[in-house]
């Protein structure tokens, strides 16, 4: 169990990224790892191996809901911002300000996908916003929805850069 005041505590239940499909599409995990849990995740088979697909089903108010069980990709895993926190390079308050931030540009880009009658919240967000900015251009839809379409543009590079910098980066 994790100490009411590590960082992990702090950080993770205000964030969620790395399992709500924001930062990841799918974790591979073993056959081994998948038996307990089966029958409360989402997961597919390709290749050999196994996805479990994000958004991830035992994510629930906040908490992994199989935490005790949960495959080895996820305790493993530690963002960039979680590592900096433990070095004390940045402080747990900024850091969940941070937080806020790239939650609430997540929450805009949803707002677009929705005027775009692209918004899907089953699938990882990156997926959405793929079919969202590939459909063809059409010079006929109204103004609004051309105005959409280029506000997400800038708000997935955005998005995408601060995920690399900050959530995905091994530095
Ligand atoms: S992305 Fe980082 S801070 Fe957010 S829940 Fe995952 S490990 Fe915790
Ligand atoms: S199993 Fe738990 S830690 Fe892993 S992605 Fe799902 S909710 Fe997150």
């Amino acid at each position: 169990m994790e100490h009411k005041t590590s960082p992990e505590s702090i950080l993770c239940r205000q964030c969620g990224l790395c399992c709500d499909g924001s930062l990841f599409a799918d974790v591979v995990i073993s056959k081994q790892e998948l038996t307990p849990i089966e029958n409360i995740i989402g997961y597919e088979e390709r290749s050999g191996r196994i996805f479990m697909q994000q958004p991830c089903l035992a994510y629930r108010d906040g908490d992994c809901q199989l935490y005790n069980d949960r495959p080895g990709g996820c305790r493993q895993f530690e963002c960039q911002l979680l590592k900096d926190v433990k070095i004390a390079l940045t402080a747990p308050t900024e850091a969940l300000k941070e937080i806020r931030q790239v939650k609430s540009l997540i929450q805009s880009i949803k707002t677009l996908l929705s005027q775009l009658e692209q918004l899907d919240e089953s699938l990882p967000l990156s997926y959405q916003c793929e079919s969202a900015l590939s459909e063809a251009w059409d010079l006929s839809e109204a103004d609004s929805q051309q105005e959409s379409r280029e506000q997400l543009y800038d708000q997935v590079a955005e998005l995408e850069s601060t995920l690399q910098d900050r959530f995905r980066s091994d530095g």
